[in-house]
């Protein structure tokens, strides 16, 4: 039987080198005049109360046992403390798996984009959503096409769940996308049940169309709003992200 062990969380690498080199950092960007944005402090300080007990623990009291539990706070950010992150994570997960996903197979799709355009998409939600758009179509027309089904269109149904990192390995800025979709699509027959057409692994040349659409698509985006525009105007001084940006 496993009982729940507290991690040790301020022995981590992690801790220790946050722990040191903050107030460095934060006080080296201040002299750069490219201050840390306020969520960011909050939540890289946030991570070093995490689950220490010295910043406050419940007491947890078996009454079949009699032993006591100390369970220190965590927490709960979402942007940056490894811990929390990942229990959202296997709790999504779990949610996924129990409530949202249909038995069927499931591949993972990863899409990054160029330097300039993560600067674009940390600004704008709007280029997020639409640079997703882009990117789901074009897997779900793949799977419908080697399925043989392209003929029936969109009626034809790929499904896709996506969560948007902000951030790379290096906890660099960096904006890309992480989609679950199912390996096939779903028709529907003349009675109205769905008949789900599995689609089997790309092969390196669909993965590089796939590619090449989506890069061709966001280009003719860009350029559309271009025209309209779009880029001339300041960016919006409330969104203080791009600042962690280079
Ligand atoms: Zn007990
Ligand atoms: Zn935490």
């Amino acid at each position: 039987m496993s009982a729940y062990r507290p991690r040790r969380a301020w022995e981590s690498p992690l801790y220790h080198a946050v722990a040191e080199n903050l107030a460095t950092f934060l006080a080296d960007r201040q002299l750069r005049g490219r201050p840390v944005p306020f969520f960011v402090v909050r939540d890289f300080r946030a991570f070093l109360d995490c689950g220490v007990p010295a910043h406050g623990f419940l007491r947890v009291h078996c009454e079949a046992c009699g032993r006591d539990r100390i369970v220190p706070f965590s927490c709960k950010g979402r942007g940056f403390c490894p811990s929390c992150c990942g229990r959202r994570m296997a709790e999504t997960a779990a949610r996924l798996i129990d409530e949202t996903l249909p038995e069927a197979p499931v591949r993972q799709w990863v899409l990054t984009v160029p330097y300039a355009l993560r600067f674009l998409l940390a600004y704008d939600r709007e280029w997020i959503a639409a640079v997703h758009h882009v990117f789901l179509n074009t897997v779900f027309a793949s799977l419908r096409r080697r399925t043989g089904l392209s003929s029936l269109g969109r009626n034809a149904k790929g499904g896709a769940v996506t969560f948007v990192q902000r951030f790379g390995d290096a906890l660099n800025l960096n904006v890309h996308f992480h989609a679950l979709a199912l390996d096939g699509v779903y028709s529907e027959t003349e009675d109205g049940a769905l008949l789900f057409h599995p689609a089997g692994p790309p092969s390196d040349d669909e993965v590089g169309r796939v590619v090449a659409r989506v890069a061709r698509r966001v280009k003719g985006l860009l350029a559309r709003r271009a025209e309209a525009g779009d880029f001339d105007a300041e960016p919006d001084s409330e969104d203080l992200l791009p600042a962690l940006y280079g």
